[in-house]
């Protein structure tokens, strides 16, 4: 198949929090500007139902809300949007060309904010029920269906915490597996607190996860005791995998330099190793390692 050629001035490869706010950059600017993006406007943080950290929100908002906000002022500013996934790019000309499935796109510059994917936990059968099977990662997507049933969240991160607190309002009960020892976990004080004193929340220390199992459908994850090697098995309608995130650059690996952990490496004014490609987000980093402030969302896998 022929691919059409369109020409931009800028074009910004993810539409989360990192490229909408790009993108109101560039076209406050007057740049021509388009952002591609694979699944949903708003990225990760559509995720979450709960931001209480964003500044002027004094009573928090979703983060649906927030990205909505964000796309809404980036069109404003007459940002094109297009919803599909960047196949591949070639940026070493001075004409950067970023290219899907049916389009080439011509243009002079290129931000990649192309975010992160949760991580797996690479027990065995996980595959068989990822999403609509009873493994999810977004509980702002499936708390309203696990309403009166029993869900388990693996992780004890802010994000994991934080969102087992909000699937209470739902379930009957919510049981966190944590890989540490009893009372220690990796979020926040105040969300560790506040789930520690949780009637309808479960901790099972010390575990992980060694299988998933079920007919269609995920009904059991089997937990491994991490001091003993007990396998323990425990009825759930949905498990909620909180443990961390992984960079979604593959991409553009030999293209541009990352870091041993597949973060982009940017200097000071975001600019990559390739002259006119920038990289903005969760997973831009000046560091060979990780920025201490990105350490947040995975600690839990940074101290394991
Ligand atoms: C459950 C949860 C709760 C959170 N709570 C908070 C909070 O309370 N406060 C807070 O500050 N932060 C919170 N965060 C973190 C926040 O969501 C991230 O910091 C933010 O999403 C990072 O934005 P980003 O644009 O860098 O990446 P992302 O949000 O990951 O966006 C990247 C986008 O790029 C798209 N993309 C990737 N590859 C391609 C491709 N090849 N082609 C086209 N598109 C592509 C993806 O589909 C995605 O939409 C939370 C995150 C989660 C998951």
């Amino acid at each position: 198949m022929e691919k059409r050629t369109e020409q931009y001035d800028v074009v910004i490869i993810g539409g989360g929090a990192a490229g909408l706010t790009a993108g109101i950059y560039c076209g406050r600017a007057k740049l021509k500007t388009l952002i591609l993006e694979k699944t949903l406007v708003g990225g990760l943080a559509t995720y979450t139902n709960e931001i209480e950290n964003y500044p002027g929100f004094p009573e928090g908002t979703t983060g649906t809300d927030l990205m909505g906000l964000f796309h809404k002022q980036a069109k404003k500013f007459g940002v094109d949007f297009k919803m599909t996934d960047v196949k591949a790019v070639s940026l070493d000309d001075e004409v950067k060309v970023v290219e899907t499935f049916r389009v080439r796109y011509e243009c002079r510059a290129v931000i990649v904010a192309s975010g992160g994917k949760p991580r797996l936990t690479g027990a065995q059968n996980e595959d068989k029920y990822l999403y609509d099977k009873g493994i999810s990662f977004c509980a702002t997507c499936d708390a309203a269906a696990n309403t009166g049933k029993t869900v388990m969240v693996i992780g004890s991160g802010d994000a994991a915490i934080e969102e087992g607190i909000f699937l209470t309002k739902f379930a009957d009960k919510v049981i966190v597996s944590v890989m540490h020892d009893p009372g220690k976990m990796d979020c926040n004080e105040i969300a560790k607190n506040q789930a520690l004193d949780n009637p309808k929340m479960e901790f099972m220390w010390n575990t992980t996860v060694d299988s998933f199992e079920g007919e269609e459908r995920l009904e059991t994850v089997v937990l491994k005791n991490s001091k003993t090697g007990e396998l323990q098995p425990v009825k759930v309608d949905t498990c909620f995998l909180f443990i961390g995130y992984v960079p979604n650059t593959e991409i553009f690996s030999g293209v541009l330099d990352l870091n041993r952990n597949g973060y982009v490496l940017v200097n000071e004014k975001m600019e990559t190793n390739v002259s006119g490609v920038f990289a903005a987000g969760m997973y831009a980093t000046n560091s060979l390692n990780k920025w201490p402030q990105q350490l947040g969302m995975e600690r839990s896998l940074a101290m394991e």
